[in-house]
């Protein structure tokens, strides 16, 4: 497939956090027992049979990571092993077929060498995400998993998440609402634990919140996660976020753990109390869509408790020096001593 070279009509530095149509994307179709060539395609949709289990019993997982252009020009994925280790995991816990790791690596490379000119300029601030997911697409009615898989990868450029600069916001706990269940689904990147939590997140944002913070929900007495983010907080000189099977293991946070600890400060993955956050100095989500975002306040509105964290509405230190480490680190400004940074050659 050739390559386009034009350079699309875009505001890099003003593009949302949406989707936006590039040239090609990638596929793989797992049939007859093995996986077969890796396609690339110029088509925007899917023609999948109406009985797929994807459609009906939500075999359907995915991914997101992004890929950033340097400041020296070159192009490097973030941590790409990680993803797909995780979709693996993901998949296993669906009883679906994973894709192997190597080829899931090569279809992101693929993705990003053919649609090289979406990759944001440097200085814009922005990056280009990758979406690999896969489904079932074996016509079935019964309940069964299906024989059949496709892997889809695509990409599109996404603007900086803080077009207005780095700003805490709020979160609120409703313990009427659970995203997953104990030994369910809750450790794994699946649609459907998105699906389950939009009612509470819908209500959030209108009632002037960014995310819902769920707690476990087995007990309700410790802190989960938001719905597409883990938590963390940063008390006196530890680095707290929390221990628990309902949460998806975020490559970011994983990725802040390290740089917290670089940074002399102790990290504590264990339960977290919402009373506890009367104690924190700083709180914040974490995800490859943000990197953190942190919070000023979390509304607790069934006992009607606010634990406000961030009195003068601004970041605080700590979690600004992990970001500002990470974004460095992605944007090639800073060694990549971890060698988490994979870069595409074009
Ligand atoms: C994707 C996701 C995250 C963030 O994971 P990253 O690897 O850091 O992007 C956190 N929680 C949930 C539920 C997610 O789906």
């Amino acid at each position: 497939m050739k390559k386009r070279h034009e350079s699309p009509d875009i505001d890099w530095a003003h593009i949302p956090f949406g989707y936006i149509k590039t040239d090609y994307n990638v596929r793989c179709a797992y049939t007859n027992g093995e996986w077969g060539e890796i396609a690339v395609s110029d088509s925007e949709t899917v023609d999948l049979h109406i009985a797929a289990t994807s459609l009906h019993y939500g075999q359907e997982i995915f991914e997101g990571q992004k890929a950033f252009r340097g400041v020296d020009g070159k192009i490097r994925i973030f941590r790409p092993e990680e993803n797909a280790k995780r979709i693996i995991e993901s998949a296993k816990g669906l009883n679906m077929v994973p894709l192997p790791a190597e080829r899931f690596v090569e279809m992101m490379e693929m993705v990003v060498r053919l649609n090289e000119r979406f990759v944001p300029p440097y200085e814009s601030g922005s990056s280009f995400y990758l979406r690999p997911l896969e489904i079932g697409t074996t016509a079935r009615v019964g309940v069964r998993a299906a024989d059949d898989y496709l892997f889809i990868l695509f990409g599109t450029p996404v603007g900086p998440y803080f077009p207005d600069g780095f700003k805490p916001t709020k979160v609120v706990i409703y313990r009427e609402y659970d995203r997953a269940a104990p030994c369910g689904t809750g450790r794994w990147k699946v649609g459907g634990n998105y699906a389950g939590g939009l009612v509470a997140t819908m209500r959030a944002k209108r009632e002037g919140y960014s995310a819902v913070l769920f707690l476990d929900p087995k007990e309700k007495k410790y802190i989960d996660e938001c719905g597409a983010a883990n938590f963390f907080a940063i008390k006196g000189n530890k680095y707290i976020t929390p221990k628990s099977n309902c949460i998806l293991p975020s490559i970011t946070n994983m990725s802040m753990q390290q740089i917290a600890r670089d940074m002399g400060l102790e990290v504590e993955c264990r339960p977290i109390p919402p009373k506890e956050l009367r104690e924190v100095d700083e709180a914040a989500e974490c995800g490859t869509a943000a990197v953190a975002s942190p919070i000023s306040e979390v509304y607790d509105s069934d006992n009607d408790v606010h634990y406000v964290i961030a009195k003068d509405g601004k970041p605080g230190p700590v979690t600004t020096a992990i970001y500002e480490k990470l974004r460095a680190i992605q944007y090639g400004r800073e060694p990549d001593v971890y060698g988490w940074m994979h870069e595409v050659k074009l």
